[in-house]
């Protein structure tokens, strides 16, 4: 099978001012010859000064959520376009906080990731089952629905990573076991070669929640799993270092 080129991301929340791109510049400077991409998703205050403070580095800049429309009456809400216009290359689309805290569908996460491809935005798109689901064994019945409703037809030949998020798992410190990761992630692959032939073996399949330095070697290598999206982890250099090192 293809091997996608591993992705890592860190999401930095709603953390940081200009002064943590003092961060970001020391993981651009840390990084050396990692065989993986890495990419670091600030606030969309600081969009367009990192990707400037990342200029001509290994480090891409996302954002963490666009709106589906292209401009007009939306007070708050950032278009792909305008994130593209900040100088983002990437962008983080139905997490579960906007899931779960904004009731974003895979319908509507679906139209996100249209708009960001038009955008020329390269989508990450997040996945998870919560503990509730877990507990009634129906993760991968869950994700994988999510898999197939939040990914447009227009993906086809498109650059795009899924991010396998439990929701339980997320800020929690607690992780899946390294078995639990692999059933889903092939779940997942099997579902993006249904969709997508052979360009569903292209995308990387990246795991999230409470990836630290301790715990990124054997999630990293695990069946499948084609990188990370980091959040805590992803704010302080070292340990955004410590993760992107392990692979
Ligand atoms: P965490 O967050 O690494 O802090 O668990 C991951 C995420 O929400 O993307």
């Amino acid at each position: 099978m293809t091997s996608p080129t591993p992705l890592i991301a860190g999401n930095w929340k709603m953390n940081g001012l200009a002064s943590g791109l003092s961060e970001a510049q020391a993981v651009a400077a840390g990084i050396g010859a990692s065989k993986a991409r890495v990419a670091i998703c600030p606030p969309a205050t600081l969009v367009e000064r990192a990707a400037a403070a990342l200029k001509n580095t290994k480090v891409a800049v996302g954002g963490q959520d666009c709106r589906a429309e292209v401009s007009g009456a939306f007070t708050g809400d950032v278009a792909a376009e305008m994130l593209a216009d900040a100088g983002a290359s990437l962008v983080i689309l139905g997490h579960s906080e906007r899931r779960a805290g904004y009731g974003e569908t895979d319908a509507v996460v679906a139209a996100k990731v249209g708009a960001a491809l038009r955008a020329g935005l390269e989508p990450i798109i997040c996945v998870g089952e919560t503990l509730d689901e877990r507990k009634a064994e129906r993760a991968i019945e869950v994700v994988t629905a999510q898999v197939k409703g939040s990914l447009p037809a227009e993906l086809a030949g498109k650059a795009f990573s899924v991010a396998y998020e439990p929701v339980w798992a997320i800020g929690t410190g607690l992780t899946p076991t390294t078995p639990e990761i692999e059933e889903i992630h092939i779940a997942i692959r099997a579902t993006l070669v249904e969709r997508f032939g052979e360009h569903g073996k292209t995308a990387p399949i990246l795991y999230g929640g409470s990836v630290k330095p301790s715990n990124a070697a054997e999630i990293l290598h695990a069946a499948e799993v084609g990188g990370a999206l980091v959040g805590g982890a992803s704010l302080k250099a070292e340990d955004f270092l410590g993760i992107i090192n392990a692979l």
